[in-house]
């Protein structure tokens, strides 16, 4: 038996036309604001990508580009502004920050009704009360979006997440609990992963180490969400997942790329449209 391959790409693609053809009927578009500082280059790369997608379907877009040596205070009054600006319906500010400057306390300043990656105690705190968020983070977000789309049940499976960051593990943790799926978060202290990731129904590794799963962690039939963006010693795109090792073993994979990760770009959209909504009562 082999796996049926889960079309992140296309998937996000017909949710991105979607995206465009609401923003088509807005007379006043929907406004992302990206905030970048520094010169990192993933960070240059993906705040353009992010630009350019949100140009595709119609949302405007601006990217404010800081100094690495801006003070924390200044950062902190800009974010109030455009918390306060009513043409701003969305803010989104790249990570990593330079160190002298307090992530947390950033996050906290963008107001929860601008919050388009869902980072804010306030909607993260929503999540976890299984109550509803102005916004959910993007990844997780988008995971379940494909789990729903190829139908895979969640409710009374046991799903294992490696990985508990704040941006992928331990929201999509929290989703998938709504959801009513049984969730074990598993991470760099886990004690026998293989014992566990073996009873996972649905396996989603969000590690950042190239194929470290193999078959061996896996149970047949599982389902395999591969989150992690890695480059193997060719210096090729790939994820956590020893993909051809797996493949016939598993019921359903993600691949990488056109996995998982084109699905983050199309909820950051979504969320930016939805936010835009909430804002406007519609
Ligand atoms: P992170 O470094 O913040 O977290 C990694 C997690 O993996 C940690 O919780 C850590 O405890 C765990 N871990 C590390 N080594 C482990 C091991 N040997 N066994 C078990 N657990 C281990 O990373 P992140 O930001 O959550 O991202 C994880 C991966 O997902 C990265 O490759 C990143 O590039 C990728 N990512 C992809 C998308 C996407 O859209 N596809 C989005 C976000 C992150």
């Amino acid at each position: 038996m082999t796996a049926t391959i889960i079309d992140g790409l296309s998937y996000a693609n017909k949710i991105i036309n979607n995206i465009k053809y609401e923003v088509n009927k807005l007379k006043v578009k929907p406004k992302l604001v990206v905030i970048l500082v520094g010169n990192d280059n993933a960070s240059q790369i993906y705040v353009k990508n992010k630009q350019k997608r949100c140009l595709e379907v119609g949302i405007e877009s601006e990217v404010l580009h800081f100094d690495e040596k801006i003070k924390q205070d200044k950062l902190l009054d800009i974010i109030k502004q455009l918390n306060e600006d009513i043409r701003v319906n969305a803010i989104l500010v790249q990570m990593p920050l330079p160190s002298h400057i307090n992530s947390n306390l950033i996050i906290e300043t963008i107001s929860p009704l601008k919050d388009v990656d869902g980072f804010h105690p306030y909607n993260v705190g929503k999540l976890a009360l299984n109550m509803t968020p102005y916004s959910v983070a993007c990844t997780p977000c988008g995971i379940l979006k494909l789990l729903n789309a190829y139908n895979i049940e969640i409710k009374g499976k046991h799903v294992v997440i490696i990985g508990r960051s704040n941006i992928v593990g331990r929201p999509l943790a929290l989703l998938l609990l709504n959801n009513d799926a049984t969730v074990t978060v598993c991470h760099s202290k886990t004690e026998n992963l293989k014992q566990i990731t073996q009873t996972a129904d649905i396996l989603i590794s969000a590690i950042g180490k190239a194929h470290l799963i193999n078959s061996t962690f896996i149970k047949e039939n599982a389902v395999i969400i591969d989150v992690g963006i890695n480059r193997d010693k060719n210096n090729k795109l790939t994820g956590d997942v020893d993909f051809n090792d797996v493949f016939e073993k598993c019921n359903f994979i993600t691949p990488v790329p056109k996995g998982v990760g084109p699905m983050t770009i199309a909820m950051l959209l979504q969320n930016t449209l939805d936010l835009y909504k909430t804002q406007n009562n519609i």
